[in-house]
């Protein structure tokens, strides 16, 4: 049989395992598409009258379709090939920053359809919601023409109870306590709606991604430097949630406990030194908070154009995103002597510049790192246009059906 995480598997009623051989044949039948019932029960390790069974039920839901029949007879007959029905529901990914909110819309295989939807965040949160309402349904209706979805993913740049769906503090958009579940599910009725913090999203896009590499790494730390710095643990091929399901926060560990403000209010967090605002209120010698009025230039101006500056040979601007790579590198060094990871991921517009910053950070890790395999753990940039968090955010909705099972 095929390795099953034993921790995710809570109950081994018949209900569970059947739940889990449809995941698994999901999994199997999305990663190896197009393939037979025959190749399927050979992945399964299992026999054909059992996938039988299984696919005709998948084919019964409409999760799965038949296609094209191989050119290659077995056994005096053409075998029929399985595929994912990726028409089968349409889902939206959202990734809520302080700046602004990033949507797509999806197909049921994770597949993105039409172009990337943003508009300004709102801060206050009911109107943050009618907003969310307007532009989605407009995406919607301008994609698939029809403004109804099945499920929302969305990423929330904060600590979130997942019972509750409450946002119990997300630092760059000011809030505490806010109730998100209840109006977002008024908002999208007969929408499944799946909340989750950013950086965690992000952690378990990584994990959950069947890209068919056959790497399969179980400790992992993915780093999202945006508006703010989010931060997923995964140890054992599980998340790091803690009692409150707010671990991981390494973004509000202090470098040093007399830098410059933070979102969150205290002083010299690490996002205080390495987020987007960060680095160009060092390059602008003067605070851009990233909600804060600005003049219309320094309210324009990314993260990206300083990076465009600093190619075309701005020496502030270098010096602003060697500053942050330095910072950077020494915030990395203690995740990494905290939790000693097999792997590092960063997300987020700065990676544009990696090239420009990759010596610095490694020199930080390799000065602060507490033995020599620490220091070159090795870090893996998603690049920004692999858009990071709506994929984490997608990854909310796609591993309900392809990835519960862990399927090494
Ligand atoms: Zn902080």
């Amino acid at each position: 049989m095929r390795k099953i995480n034993p921790v995710d598997f809570t109950l081994a009623t018949r209900g569970t395992s059947r739940e889990i051989n449809r995941q698994i044949a999901l999994t199997l039948i999305r990663t190896h598409q197009p393939v037979s019932r025959a190749d399927l029960a050979r992945l399964m390790e299992t026999n054909r009258a059992n996938v039988t069974l299984l696919i005709n039920e998948l084919l019964q839901e409409g999760l799965v379709r038949e296609g094209a029949q191989a050119s290659q007879k077995v056994r005096g007959r053409k075998p029929t090939f399985l595929y994912i029905n990726s028409q089968k529901s349409v889902a939206v990914a959202i990734d809520v920053r302080a700046s602004r909110t990033f949507l797509m819309i999806t197909d049921a295989m994770g597949k993105q359809v039409g172009d990337i939807v943003s508009f300004p965040t709102k801060f206050d949160p009911q109107e943050f919601v009618t907003e969310l309402g307007i532009q989605v349904r407009k995406a919607l209706l301008d994609k698939v023409g029809s403004a109804e979805c099945d499920d929302i993913g969305l990423v929330i740049p904060g600590m979130l109870d997942r019972k509750t769906g409450f946002v119990l503090h997300a630092p760059t958009l000011r809030w505490r306590n806010v109730n998100l579940l209840e109006p977002l599910s008024k908002e999208f009725k007969g929408t499944d709606i799946h909340l989750e913090n950013s950086g965690k999203a992000c952690a378990l896009s990584q994990i959950w991604s069947t890209r068919g590499d056959g790497l399969v790494l179980t400790d992992i730390v993915y780093v999202s430097v945006s508006d703010g710095v989010g931060v997923g643990v995964v140890m054992n091929g599980e998340l790091v949630r803690g009692k409150h399901n707010t671990a991981g926060e390494f973004g509000h560990v202090p470098l040093s406990i007399d830098g410059p403000q933070c979102s969150c209010g205290a002083n010299g967090c690490w996002e205080a030194y390495i987020s987007n605002p960060a680095t160009l209120s060092r390059y602008f010698g003067r605070d851009i908070a990233a909600r804060q009025p600005q003049s219309v230039d320094v309210a324009e101006f990314t993260i990206e154009d300083l990076i465009a500056r600093a190619r075309s040979n701005d020496s502030k601007a270098l010096t602003a995103l060697h500053s942050t790579a330095r910072y950077l590198g020494l915030g990395l060094a203690s995740i990494i002597n905290s939790v000693d990871p097999s792997q590092i991921y960063i997300g987020g517009e700065l990676t544009e510049g990696w090239d420009l910053i990759e010596a610095e950070v490694r020199a930080a890790i390799k000065e602060r790192a507490l033995t020599k395999d620490l220091g070159e753990v090795p870090i893996r940039i998603v690049p920004a246009i692999e858009h990071p968090r709506l994929r984490g955010a997608v990854a909310l909705v796609t591993a309900r059906t392809f990835a519960a099972p862990k399927v090494a």
